[in-house]
């Protein structure tokens, strides 16, 4: 009886009681269901292919297994955690150090765009686990100060991402790195073919999770604005006038485009910062960080940087610019862009009411998190 063995609570997992305390710290009752699936099948060793939403906690679903089977006694690299970038590599590297709060494993974050130099001299003290982008960790590893030969665990987290042809070669070449009987968990929302290649390629008998008909999206209610491009800006401002907004982010389409619509709702007297692809790693880091911390209550940036990000203030999202809108059918392109995510995410998105009732997306449960999203698309006439 599979229902049997399937474990229900934390406990039932028989992990050490340090890291049940960092879970129950942490705030997590109850393992979600990626991490009912993923949790006992990680800990028995397996290769693991997992699909689930967003907001399904993925990031405790590997973050879990591979911190109960770090030895801290042995300092060596025995976990590396791939990420597509920056941001969300401190975002899990901070996920693990919550998890592990008391555990005494050393946790360090590495990617392109710091100082090669700091995390060749980090890595001469003693650590267990790596988070960080494909490229800087290849770097590591070929000039020998990152040793991966007792790395027996290796997570990608984004894999669709992560298989994209801008990362895919170092990651093909870092596994040549890891020793012969290692495992690999991939999470992924989505499963294209890159994924599914990679699979077969790489994993060895992978135990497959597939968990989209799991709603995370029940907690966010989508609404479309029809209006035209220079209307837009004054329709934002009426939102932000209706809306309770505790902190929002607003995606454009351009790096052009996220500076001037942050100058316009600085000038519309909201505070605002931007994020984009052309300003320095630093900056991004420091723009980023102030924003998680609540300097500041909307961020414009465009879509780069933000997959698996999770801030648990934002209650407002806002596609300024639609997704992938094309210049010359706008129209009808948006109307079948709208059509096709509606069919994709199993949601409706309906226009936006004149009236809109807080209670939609300032309070709410997703099923994991207390939290209501309100999203908007702003659709060009
Ligand atoms: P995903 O990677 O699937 O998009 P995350 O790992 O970022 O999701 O988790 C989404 C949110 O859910 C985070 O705020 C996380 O702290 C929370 N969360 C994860 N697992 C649990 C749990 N078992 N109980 C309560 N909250 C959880
Ligand atoms: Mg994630």
């Amino acid at each position: 009886d599979v229902t049997a063995t399937k474990g229900n609570e934390f406990e039932d997992y028989f992990l050490k009681r340090e890291l049940l305390m960092g879970i129950y710290e942490k705030g997590f009752e109850r393992p979600s269901p990626v991490q009912e699936e993923s949790i006992p099948i990680a800990l028995t060793g397996s290769d693991i292919l997992a699909r689930a939403k967003n907001g399904t906690g993925k990031t405790a679903a590997f973050c879990i297994p591979a911190l109960e089977k770090i030895d801290q006694d042995n300092n060596v690299i025995q976990v590396v955690i791939l990420v597509p970038t920056r941001e969300l590599a401190l975002q899990t590297s901070q996920v693990c150090k919550e998890l592990g709060k008391h555990l005494q494993i050393q946790v360090m974050v590495t990617t392109g765009g710091t100082s090669l130099k700091d995390d060749i001299m980090r890595l001469y003290q003693p650590v267990h686990l790596l988070v960080g982008t494909p490229g800087r960790i290849l770097d590591l590893a070929k000039k020998g100060v990152c040793v991966l030969k007792d790395c027996s665990m290796l997570i990608m987290d984004e894999a669709d991402k992560l298989l994209s042809p801008e990362f895919q070669p170092s990651i093909e070449q870092l596994i040549r790195f890891l020793p012969a009987t290692r495992q690999i968990l991939m999470f992924s929302a989505t499963f294209p073919v890159t994924v599914k290649d990679f699979k077969d390629r790489y994993l060895q008998k992978p135990y497959i999770i597939n968990l989209m008909d799991e709603l995370t999206l029940k907690g966010i209610t989508q609404f479309y604005a029809f209006v035209e491009e220079r209307q837009k800006v004054h329709c934002l401002n009426t939102l932000f006038s209706k809306l309770q907004i505790n902190q929002s982010i607003i995606f454009c389409n351009s790096v052009n485009r996220v500076e001037l619509l942050a100058k316009k709702i600085t000038e519309l007297g909201y505070s605002c910062f931007y994020i984009h692809a052309k300003m320095l790693q630093e900056h991004r880091n420091r723009v980023f960080h102030d924003f998680r911390n609540g300097a500041c209550r909307n961020l414009v940036c465009t879509d780069l940087f933000t997959r698996g990000i999770d801030i648990q203030a934002v209650n407002v999202v806002i596609n300024f610019d639609f997704p992938k809108n094309s210049e010359t059918y706008l129209h009808r392109e948006d109307r079948f862009n709208l059509y096709r995510i509606e069919h994709e995410l199993g949601t409706e998105i309906k226009q936006i009411p004149p009236h809109i009732d807080q209670a939609i997306y300032c309070r709410g449960n997703n099923g994991l998190t207390k939290r209501c999203l309100f999203k908007v698309s702003v659709r060009a006439h």
